[in-house]
């Protein structure tokens, strides 16, 4: 077991991050001590940064997405050894509570979430490394391997959606979400539209293989905009949101065409309000539905299409940063700038 010091990120408050020297974290039978190798910057990150976390008391362990490697596993760990490259996603279901029994593991009510990855080591909890922990291979690198959260949240949402050959599929935001959604509906077989206000993040979906990309600067009325390049204006088959804005929340509905669907996938500041025109829901027949976070399946297929090089991290991360410049790294992912940056652990 490695004892002693090392350095770790916290978050005392709004735009309040430290870097402290702290104690290596202990683990517990049935958890692993991760030696740290990379952590990726996420926009949830960004939120609390921006924000705080609504639900906890400061100061919290910051961050949620790495990969590294095992340097100590505790009594009973089954499958891993110290010295194991592996991808840790950040949560797991207990499996026993009535949402879990209904299969909405999304859904659980005594969820683990394991947060604390800007950090040098990262204890993972019995309940993620016996569900949402993976050996990882030479064809997966760091960097794509630090990926499995967001990604394993796209593969959720994307097979919520009810995609087909030929659809037109919509997807307004091309942060690391928008961009997981619009290469994985590519790779559906659909014609993908993606919309942003950022033409470095829209020069991205483009090279991710979609077929058009909108950007939507100076344009009042983005839902017409939208619907304009789909045939006689009828709409899109399926609109994805991924900004987590209240008004793209709502155009993303008046893009649909009638009997199409909408998911509605970034989170929102609490207390917005969805403004639906009940006679479009009804005489359009459309679907409207809501996702939050992923699954151990959808995990489990995340990995395995991580391993067959649907997405790549070099693609969705531009900068590394050592952790003391973590602030940096956040200010410049909330900036547009980036899709995503890295922080990087010495040997
Ligand atoms: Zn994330
Ligand atoms: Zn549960």
């Amino acid at each position: 077991m490695e004892e002693g010091r090392m350095l770790s990120a916290m978050l005392y408050g709004v735009e309040d991050i430290r870097i402290l020297e702290t104690d290596i974290p202990r683990i517990g039978s049935g958890e692993v001590l991760i030696k740290n190798k990379i952590s990726s910057t996420c926009g949830t990150d960004v939120k609390n940064f921006k924000r705080g976390y609504p639900l906890l008391k400061p100061p919290h362990p910051y961050g949620h997405e790495f990969s590294g490697i095992i340097s100590a596993v505790g009594k009973g760990v089954k499958g891993f050894r110290e010295g194991d490259r592996v991808a840790v996603h950040n949560s797991a279901p207990c499996n026993c509570c009535s949402f879990c029994k209904k299969g909405l593991h999304s859904m659980c009510s005594d969820i683990t979430f394991n947060r604390g990855s800007y950090a040098e080591y990262v204890r993972v909890p019995e309940t993620i490394v016996r569900q949402n922990m993976f050996l990882l291979d030479d064809s997966v690198s760091d960097k794509t391997a630090s990926l499995l959260e967001p990604f394993a949240c796209a593969v959720y949402g994307i097979e919520s959606s009810p995609i087909r050959l030929g659809d037109i599929v919509v997807v307004n935001g091309a942060g690391p979400i928008g961009l997981m959604f619009a290469r994985l509906a590519v790779r559906k077989g659909a014609k993908v539209i993606v919309t942003d206000l950022l033409q470095n993040r829209l020069d991205l979906a483009e090279k991710l293989g979609v077929h058009q990309t909108l950007n939507l600067t100076g344009i009042d009325d983005t839902a017409k905009a939208v619907r304009s390049l789909t045939e006689d204006s009828l709409g899109a088959d399926i609109v994805i949101e991924a900004t987590g804005l209240i008004d793209v929340w709502n155009t993303s509905v008046q893009m649909v065409r009638k009997g199409g669907f909408v998911l509605l996938f970034g989170g929102t500041k609490s207390g917005s309000v969805l403004e639906v025109d009940a006679t479009l829901l009804h005489y359009s027949q459309i679907t409207i539905k809501g996702v939050f976070h992923t699954t151990p399946r959808h995990v489990m297929t995340a990995m395995e299409l991580l391993k067959m090089g649907i997405i790549s991290g070099e693609d969705f991360i531009q900068n590394e940063y050592a952790l003391p410049d973590l602030e940096k790294a956040i200010r410049e992912h909330a900036s547009g700038a980036v899709i995503k940056n890295a922080i990087v652990y010495g040997e």
